[in-house]
């Protein structure tokens, strides 16, 4: 699977979050962290992109301390307000990170074709 569908992946994750439809369950449905993470977190677009490991420079954090100190279930969801605004957020970088991976790989194919 290349970068882009896996980080496209991860937009429709926080997308389903945001409709309510769907829960966080952290590492073990995060498209990228499946492939990435292992142990030690290597090659995930996400941390190539913030130059830090295990989602840290993201708005994963805000998210993961709120719904810790807020709401403290488990399954990790829309609850109030604020969450929407870190489900959000997330969703959003995730769509940055895309587009981020998009140009660079236009710049790889303009590239090739010198
Ligand atoms: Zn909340």
């Amino acid at each position: 699977m290349n970068k882009i569908k896996i980080m496209e992946a991860s937009v429709r994750k926080w997308e389903r979050i945001i409709a309510g439809k769907s829960s966080d369950g952290g590492v073990i449905d995060c498209p990228p962290c499946r492939i990435y993470y292992m142990l030690f977190c290597i090659g995930c677009p996400i941390a190539e992109y913030t130059g830090k490991k295990f989602c840290r420079g993201s708005p994963y954090g805000g998210w993961y301390w709120h719904q810790n100190d807020d709401h403290g279930y488990l399954r990790k969801k829309v609850f109030c307000p604020e969450c929407l605004e870190h489900a959000t957020a997330m969703r959003d970088f995730m769509i940055e990170i895309v587009e981020h991976l998009k140009a660079k790989k236009a710049e790889k194919d303009e590239d090739k074709r010198q």
